[in-house]
């Protein structure tokens, strides 16, 4: 039997949060007396800056129940932030990520403990089906698979961050010393024997989706650009293509030289000049946003502070 530590990473979750508990402390407790885990299992609530009664809610519950722990984050570090604290920052030999709203079935723990207790070291919970989110949820999201294997990532297709991982992969896993750690693409890298587990994925119980667009486009380029020299590859074959377009203008003008006209040329000189200009701010813009990215990785700054811990 080995020691799960379920940890939960929660941004302004009041709404949802005694739910939360409830199903949680069911299925732990039922797994302890089914002899899945020890009885020193725990759900770890990780508080990431939020700024409603979360930290009062989790403090609270982990004061009251055996089974709860609950660490606070000094300030909001982000969903994989918040996550990596709770399992870099404590023990356990299985560890389990699961976000607070419960959109991923928590009783699929039970069968992640089997996979691992069949020589498995990771375990990805995979959506079937996308029906609860709204159609624009489910094409963006959808897109941004697409577009991450165009893009050369090997990301495990509908697979958010509903994991389980043995210590040893979780160990290895601190040995990836990048800032911008895009989980669902770096956790593929650490490698070992690994399995999934397949469910349905519900509407969230209470709250709003602390995802909105913009986070998720900022979200979707951060992996892509953590992950894919193609965007920077792009930019050179723009830059050829350019070229020989340019090239193809100037035999054009040279086969047109005795051509007569007052002010011909201008159109052309001014479409080229501002299409030239557009190129190469893009690529510029491109180049720069890896250039931040390394600024970013040399800083090393730390993934997360925890603030305070109520075991
Ligand atoms: N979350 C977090 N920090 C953030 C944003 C989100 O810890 O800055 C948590 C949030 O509380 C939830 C999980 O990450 O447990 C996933 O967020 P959400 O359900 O809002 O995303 P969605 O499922 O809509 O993509
Ligand atoms: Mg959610």
């Amino acid at each position: 039997m080995q020691k799960l530590l379920i940890v939960v990473p929660c941004y302004n979750e009041e709404e949802v949060l005694p739910t939360t508990f409830k199903t949680m402390s069911e299925l732990v407790g039922k797994m302890i007396k089914e002899q899945l885990i020890t009885d020193t299992s725990r759900v770890h609530f990780v508080d990431d800056g939020s700024t409603d009664k979360t930290w009062e809610l989790i403090s609270k519950a982990a004061k009251e129940n055996i089974l709860f722990e609950a660490s606070k984050l000094s300030r909001n570090f982000g969903h994989q932030g918040a996550i990596l604290a709770g399992m870099y920052d404590n023990d356990a030999d299985l560890y389990c990520t699961i976000d607070a709203d419960l959109q991923d079935d928590p009783n699929c723990i039970i069968e992640m403990v089997e996979k691992i207790n069949q020589g498995n070291d990771i375990v990805y919970g995979v959506r079937k089906k996308r029906n609860s989110d709204t159609f624009f949820k489910r094409f963006t999201a959808q897109g941004f698979y697409k577009i991450m294997s165009w893009l050369g990532v090997k990301i495990i297709y509908n697979h958010a961050d509903f994991r389980m991982m043995s210590k040893r992969a979780v160990e290895k896993l601190k040995q990836f010393p990048e800032r911008n750690l895009f989980l669902r693409a770096v956790v593929p890298l650490v490698g070992f024997k690994s399995d999934m587990v397949y469910y349905d994925r519900t509407p969230r119980t209470a709250g709003q989706t602390k995802y909105p667009l913009k986070k998720m486009l900022a979200f979707a380029w951060d992996g892509v650009s953590s992950f894919s020299i193609v965007p920077l590859r792009l930019v050179t074959l723009v830059g050829f293509l350019i070229s020989f377009l340019g090239a193809c203008f100037v035999f054009k003008i040279l086969l047109n030289y005795n051509a007569h006209g007052a002010v011909s040329g201008w159109a052309s000189t001014v479409t080229l000049i501002t299409v030239f200009s557009g190129v190469q701010l893009i690529s510029l813009g491109i180049i720069g946003e890896y250039i931040a990215k390394i600024f970013m990785e040399v800083k090393q700054r730390p993934l997360y502070i925890v603030e305070e811990k109520v075991k």
